[in-house]
């Protein structure tokens, strides 16, 4: 089991993670072709004890079926505590504004840019893109675009520095068990409620 009570805090908003404000555009390289990029269900939560997005345990795309204590109290509205799980990917590119290698998280619209490029050009590893960010209303728009004369592999340091970085294991930090998510369940129901209780049973979980 884990150990560390600041465990209970640890978030997405690492240093390791590529981030785009509104307004901005930037050049990334992405550093894995399409048909290897992990692609998972995650929830939003924010509670007082912990912010940040959480593994959803019902993934059938990754062969994961279980019941999902989060799912149970998920909400549609992007406002409430824990979000229903949506549909992610994850990968890691190089900022190309500091040349670091960074994790990237992306939604629907960018993974089918990527597709669509990965079907036209055989790879995606190959050519630097062009990423902007702009509100449009309450979305929130993100285009992508081949940059021009930027076509080549990486080099030697660059893939050096790709493998350094351990995507899994950062990932690790949002996923959760039954009963971390029961815990944070209960901290939204028992927010006015400082009685002691007593520890339940570990979860089974086969
Ligand atoms: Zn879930």
């Amino acid at each position: 089991m884990k150990k560390g009570l600041d465990k209970f805090f640890d978030n997405d908003f690492d240093n390791d993670w590529f981030v785009i404000k509104d307004g901005e555009k930037k050049s990334i390289r992405f550093t894995e072709e399409v048909p290897n990029i992990t692609v998972a269900r995650q929830h939003f939560v924010k509670t007082d004890g912990f912010k940040g997005f959480v593994f959803c345990l019902n993934d059938p795309d990754n062969d994961i079926t279980d019941e999902c204590p989060l799912c149970e109290v998920a909400s549609t509205e992007w406002n409430d505590p824990i979000t229903v799980a949506k549909k992610y990917f994850f990968t890691k590119i190089i900022d190309r504004e500091d040349g670091k290698v960074k994790l990237f998280k992306g939604t629907s619209g960018i993974s089918q840019y990527l597709i669509k490029h990965y079907q036209d050009n055989d790879s995606i590893v190959n050519i630097d893109f062009n990423i902007s960010r702009k509100k449009k209303g309450n979305l929130t728009q993100y285009n992508l675009s081949g940059l021009v004369g930027s076509i080549g592999d990486l080099k030697e340091d660059e893939k050096k520095k790709v493998a350094e970085l351990d995507l899994d294991k950062n990932l690790s930090f949002n996923k959760k068990t039954k009963k971390e998510m029961q815990n944070i369940i209960n901290s939204l129901e028992d927010k006015n409620n400082n009685s002691d209780e007593e520890d339940e049973d570990e979860d089974s979980i086969l």
